[in-house]
């Protein structure tokens, strides 16, 4: 047993990865032949991670706030707290807050065998973000 006290520095989202401010706290980091890697990602209003794809799926837990989505090709969808979402091998994706609201998520992965979590591609420019459904009309 290892008990991980509250003292792990809360890691900013790195400018490759992430368009405006996120934050992420550590849950679990793979260790022996545990796959599992999941994190608390915070999102500030408008910041989103750049497109990109996880070898193994990816499941994320909508805690806070409102939050947006989007597979490749597909419209972006809102999500909201006790939302979950999975997404498949190799879906190219992205996700992020709404653009006046934080959004904070869990975040599961298995790595692959030589530890990657995801593969990063192109930041979500403006024009994409913008094509978000407004989150009142989308409350359901
Ligand atoms: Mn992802």
């Amino acid at each position: 047993m290892r008990i991980t006290k509250n003292t792990i520095e809360t890691t900013p989202g790195p400018p490759e990865w992430f368009t405006g401010a996120a934050y992420i706290d550590a849950i679990a980091t793979p260790t022996g032949p545990s796959r599992l890697s999941a994190n608390s990602v915070h999102f500030t209003p408008g910041a989103r991670t750049a497109w990109h794809t996880h070898p193994n799926g990816q499941t994320i837990y909508v805690t806070e706030g409102v939050g947006l989505v989007q597979g490749r090709g597909a419209p972006i969808e809102v999500v909201r707290p006790g939302d979950r979402v999975f997404f498949e091998p190799g879906e190219d994706h992205w996700h992020g807050a709404a653009p006046t609201r934080f959004m904070t998520h869990l975040s599961m992965v298995e790595v692959d065998g030589k530890g990657n979590s995801a593969t990063w591609g192109a930041h979500v420019v403006d024009d994409e973000y913008r094509a978000a459904p407004s989150i009142d009309e989308a409350r359901r």
